[in-house]
């Protein structure tokens, strides 16, 4: 058998058309040529997404303008952007925090129009597109085959790229040491609302941290048309968004009259959607390689995925052309490609855990009030949601006992009796306002 970079000719099955699929078979055929071979890439994507479909919020993290372009060599779709974004508010209790991103704008984008445009894109430069879900997967020594709705196909490697699609993921676990990475659910909403209320809204994303037992955090962006609420925790459900959008915080920003509709009207709601906590477990062998949200191989949190799917595809595809399909060549040139995310999983989880006690205990709003005294204490919540740091590198950069006693002093004013002259208030930094511009 030969495990070695991929020849001329040979095949590669990709099982998912999202972001992290169509960009591995878009970085497959671009370095195939590149380097004078052409790789025969069929891709299978079982799902048909309508106007109605809600699969993600859609907001597009800054670095994937360079991933699409200087990575997979396509152009960033500009006409897909609906709306820039250009921070964060951050909630809890009876306080807010502005964090202006500065230069490192977000967007808004209708949430699977990326998908289209880079399946098609994929379909454009010669990847075999097949409609239909895979029903069967069997991997030997020496091929790999698929079967799909749409018929079957044998091939060299396969790359899977299906998200954390618990049918598809089962097909690789009974084949494979394969297994799939712990997640957290997520349910969204979309709430639609008068586009001149919206377009007076700030361009900002409303990211909440409230004390409700099983809601981690919930989040209100302002799209165009409408507000895409989305609840996140171990175990979501639409009572607990029902509860979440009565918050008084959260009902602030949304009109009464819209959630009235919304509600009356049986609004549209997503069922628990995963997303990963951490790493799979043996996302990669002989013959066979995850990328995207099937390998886990994102920060949590951090709200970048598409990024970290089309990175993680891309480098797949990288790797199978440079240092071929083995086990060892995905350990040494795929997986040790991502140590950054790796190594900072603990600290990850520390943070995780941090957040949640401060949540239980009602000490969130405090860190907030702290931080609405001290420029430091902003930036240092910039870079904990921007996602443009590890949490080691930002622990590492501000000093955890700084931290510590920049927080208490932060707090002097707000404790009784208030002796302590206030600091002036952070540039950025605005307590409670809630409220369209
Ligand atoms: C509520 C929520 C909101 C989010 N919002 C954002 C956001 O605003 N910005 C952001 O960057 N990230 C966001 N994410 C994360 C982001 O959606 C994912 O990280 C990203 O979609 C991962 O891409 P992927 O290609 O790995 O998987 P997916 O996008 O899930 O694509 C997998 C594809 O595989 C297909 N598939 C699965 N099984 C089969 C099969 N058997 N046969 C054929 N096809 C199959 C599916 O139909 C699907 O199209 C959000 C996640 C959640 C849960």
């Amino acid at each position: 058998m030969r495990l070695g970079p991929l020849e001329d000719g040979q095949r590669v099955i990709i099982i998912g058309g999202g972001p992290a699929g169509s960009s591995c078979a878009i970085a497959l055929k671009n370095l195939g040529r590149k380097l004078g071979r052409d790789i025969d890439v069929v891709l299978y994507e079982g799902t048909q997404y309508g106007p109605d479909s809600i699969k993600r919020v859609g907001v597009l993290a800054p670095p994937l303008v360079q991933t699409l372009e200087n990575t997979l060599g396509v152009n960033f779709p500009c006409q897909l952007v609906a709306r820039k974004i250009v921070g964060y508010y951050l909630h809890s209790g009876r306080y807010s925090i502005r964090l202006y991103m500065g230069g490192n704008l977000s967007y808004v984008a209708h949430n699977v129009a990326l998908d289209a445009y880079l399946l098609g894109m994929a379909s454009r430069m010669g990847v075999r597109v097949l409609s239909g879900r895979v029903k069967d997967i069997k991997i030997n020594h020496h091929e790999v085959s698929v079967e799909g709705e749409s018929g079957g196909t044998r091939g060299d490697v396969l790359v899977g790229a299906f998200g954390l699609d618990s049918f598809t993921a089962g097909l690789l676990e009974k084949v494979t040491p394969y297994r799939r990475p712990r997640a957290l659910y997520s349910i969204m909403a979309k709430i639609p609302a008068p586009v001149e209320y919206l377009l007076g809204c700030e361009d900002y994303i409303h990211v909440f941290l409230p004390s409700m037992g099983e809601v981690e955090f919930g989040v209100v962006t302002p799209k165009l048309t409408h507000f895409i609420v989305n609840i996140a925790g171990r175990r979501v459900s639409h009572e607990a968004l029902r509860r979440f959008l009565a918050l008084p915080e959260v009902a602030r920003l949304i009109p009464t009259d819209a959630l009235a509709a919304w509600s009356t009207s049986g609004g549209l709601v997503s069922p628990p959607i995963p997303f990963p906590l951490e790493p799979a477990r043996n996302s990669y062998g002989d013959r066979y390689v995850t990328v995207g949200d099937a390998a886990g191989l994102v920060r949590a949190y951090k709200g970048n995925g598409i990024n970290a799917a089309c990175v993680t595809g891309a480098k797949a595809a990288e790797v199978m052309l440079t240092a071929g399909i083995s086990h060892e060549a995905f350990l040494y040139h795929y997986f040790h490609a991502f140590s950054d995310i790796i190594k900072d999983l603990p600290y990850g989880r520390a943070v995780r855990r941090l957040v949640l006690f401060g949540e239980g205990y009602g000490l969130l709003p405090l860190v907030l009030y702290a931080a609405g005294k001290d420029r430091t204490l902003v930036n240092v919540l910039i870079d904990f949601l921007s996602g443009h740091k590890t949490y080691h590198r930002i622990l590492k950069d501000w000093g955890g006992v700084e931290l510590i006693y920049r927080f208490l002093k932060g707090l002097l004013p707000w404790m009784p009796p208030a002796r302590v002259e206030a600091t002036k208030p952070a540039a950025e930094a605005t307590m409670g306002r809630l409220a369209p511009r």
